[in-house]
């Protein structure tokens, strides 16, 4: 049997995390078969011009679907600090001024707090996950980890913003630690995407079943 859903990116590393999202929770949905990245059906690039999280999550999942044929799936994240304002927001992976540049843009934002108290270094990661059909249906769900940012980088593990964001609901021998310390399967048990794919599940639910 062929494709059912494509996730409207060419990162691996998002590919997997939705993979262990959805294993097993729907029916007659098989993830290691019936899920491909936008890499294996030859998607092209899409102008992620909207001003929203969730805006630009549909830009992707509705080129996708169109494009396909096949439901899509997509997601757009990033980093919300409070003091700024909500930014970077959509702006996270190029903060520093070159898409994709992690340490730039977290050194760059660690300088623009020095002189920001504990109490007030709250951010969050932030992400939109939507669904659009072939037919042009389309649902938005919301996911966030919230958390303090640290006043420098902490640990090896993960990505981006990772290393200077140490999520508020961590207990025990983990509170305090960055993303970048608490391994990936802590990480993606909590993240802003699982909880925001977690809740697009019902919705894919829908659109498998009435396809
Ligand atoms: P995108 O959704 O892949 O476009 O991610 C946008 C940017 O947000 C990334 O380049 C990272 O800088 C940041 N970001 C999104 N999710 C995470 C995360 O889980 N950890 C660290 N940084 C993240």
């Amino acid at each position: 049997m062929g494709a059912k859903v494509v996730l409207a990116t060419h990162n691996a590393g998002k590919l997997r995390e939705l993979r262990e999202i959805l294993r097993g929770r729907i029916e007659g949905l098989d993830v290691d078969t019936d899920v491909v990245s936008a890499a294996e059906v030859s998607l092209p690039d899409v102008v992620e011009d909207g001003v929203t999280f969730a805006e630009n999550s549909l830009l992707k999942a509705r080129a996708a679907a169109s494009e396909s044929g096949l439901i899509a799936i997509a997601d757009d994240s990033g980093l919300a600090v409070d003091v700024l304002g909500g930014a970077p927001g959509i702006f996270s992976a190029r903060w520093a001024g070159q898409h994709g540049d992690d340490t730039a843009n977290l050194n760059l934002l660690l300088a623009q707090l020095a002189d920001i108290a504990e109490e007030h270094r709250g951010a969050r990661f932030m992400c939109a996950a939507s669904l659009a059909t072939p037919k042009g249906e389309t649902a938005v769900e919301h996911g966030e980890l919230p958390g303090i940012l640290l006043r420098e980088p902490r640990g090896e593990g993960g990505f981006g913003y990772d290393p200077i964001l140490a999520p508020t609901e961590l207990t025990g021998e983990l509170a305090g630690k960055s993303c970048a310390e608490i391994g990936a399967e802590v990480k993606n048990s909590m993240s802003h995407r699982a909880r925001a794919f977690t809740a697009l599940i019902p919705h894919l639910q829908k659109a498998l079943a009435v396809k």
